[in-house]
């Protein structure tokens, strides 16, 4: 015979109320993979993160610890940027090491944790003081593969009212952060991938990537944007004189100086071997130039002491100047390889004219290939 279960009107809407819930997660967390990976920036991924924690998990704050190379070149968990709502004092470092206690205890349990079960558990731990002080409520370890890359945490509830973290909350917290270890780790190798390991510089095919966004869909507040091809003078001398390894330090250095030398916003890139790209937006013919020599000078003066020799190095640029407006208006295009190609033959005129020199020019029209009216 068949056996009726029988649950009352209340358990039977709490119950519905519970699987809604369930649903409305489920779904929050198809949206968050969805968006998450549409990021391939690691910035945007955090910022987005970050909010999507504030929101579902109704707290003031919240911020990832990322493991990075400190000072000491000891790896540590810093906050650096990457918070919301966090009233952080000035001067203080907001990082501690990698081998805090704290970490073992996330380590052993790869999930989220309250606080209070975090002071239960780890006694004496500079991270778990730091957190006090920021006043988290809940630690979750955002990892791959088993190695935890950030240490996500999380600040009060809005309304002090509402209930402590439940084992719902602590679930979604888990799968959101097992969601945002796969994410962070695809822009940790998309970014590997593009950057060029011995100066830290972008790839010559990001910077076209790049490029041939910012002349297809050039930003509004963007009038100008310019290429500069640098490419050091007389490079071989420094491998044929005193080794390839001095070569290699004296191509960092530079790379050094050309990024020191640029503004934020700005890229520059290794083109190959001794040779450099940089792309500069927000600039006129005349910035550019200013810029140009500013690099070109740093360079010169520059005292490069290698395995206690000290040496000199000179640097030949070209660069070219387009002004976007005809593209904006559809009545031109530029080819990234078009603007290279300037900026290269200009280089190739410092060089003749002795090298150690700029020169430039302004992209012009005709060079650029006119659209095709229909
Ligand atoms: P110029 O003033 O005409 O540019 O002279 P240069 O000696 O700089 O130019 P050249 O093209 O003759 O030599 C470039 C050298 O750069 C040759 C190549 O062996 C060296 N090179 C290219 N890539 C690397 C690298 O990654 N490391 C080192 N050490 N050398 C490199
Ligand atoms: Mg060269
Ligand atoms: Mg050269």
């Amino acid at each position: 015979m068949k056996k009726e279960l029988t649950i009352s009107e209340e358990e039977y809407k709490d119950l519905i109320l519970h699987y809604e819930r369930q649903i409305f997660n489920l779904r929050q967390l198809l949206e968050l993979a969805k968006s998450f990976s549409s990021v391939l920036e690691y910035t945007t991924l955090v910022e987005s993160l970050l909010y999507i924690c504030l929101t579902q998990m109704h707290v003031v704050s919240a911020g990832i610890f990322r493991l990075e190379k400190g000072g000491s070149m000891s790896m540590v968990f810093s906050l650096e940027n990457n918070f919301v709502g966090f009233d952080l004092k000035p001067n203080k470092a907001y990082q501690f090491y990698f081998d805090d206690p704290i970490l073992q205890c996330l380590y052993k349990d790869c999930r989220p944790f309250r606080i209070e079960e975090l002071i239960r558990r780890v006694k004496v731990s500079e991270g778990l003081d730091l957190m006090k002080s920021l006043g988290v409520s809940v630690v979750v370890p955002v990892a791959y593969q088993r190695k935890i890359g950030g240490l996500l945490v999380l600040g009060e509830r809005l309304d002090e009212t509402e209930d402590a973290f439940s084992v719902e909350d602590l679930q979604q917290l888990s799968d959101i952060s097992i969601l945002a270890g796969i994410c962070i780790n695809n822009t940790d190798l998309i970014n590997q991938a593009s950057t060029d390991t011995l100066t830290g510089l972008k790839q010559r095919h990001f910077f076209y990537s790049l490029l041939e966004l910012k002349l297809s869909h050039p930003a509004e507040t963007d009038e100008f944007i310019a290429v500069m091809m640098i490419d050091i003078d007389f490079f071989k001398r420094f491998n044929d004189v005193y080794g390839h390894a001095c070569g290699d330090f004296v191509l960092q250095r530079i790379a050094y100086l050309i990024k020191a030398g640029i503004r934020e916003g700005d890229l520059a890139a290794r083109y190959g071997g001794e040779e450099f790209v940089v792309m500069l937006t927000n600039v006129d013919e005349e910035n550019v130039h200013k810029i140009a020599e500013r690099i070109r000078d740093m360079v010169e003066k520059d005292d490069i002491v290698y395995d206690g020799l000290h040496m000199q190095c000179t640097i030949s640029i070209g660069y070219t100047v387009l002004n976007l407006n005809a593209i904006k208006t559809s009545r031109y295009s530029a080819s990234p390889a078009a603007l290279v190609d300037k900026a290269d033959k200009a280089m190739y005129e410092s060089k003749r004219n002795g090298r150690n020199r700029v020169t430039g020019s302004l992209f012009r029209r005709e060079t650029g290939k006119k659209l095709e009216t229909t």
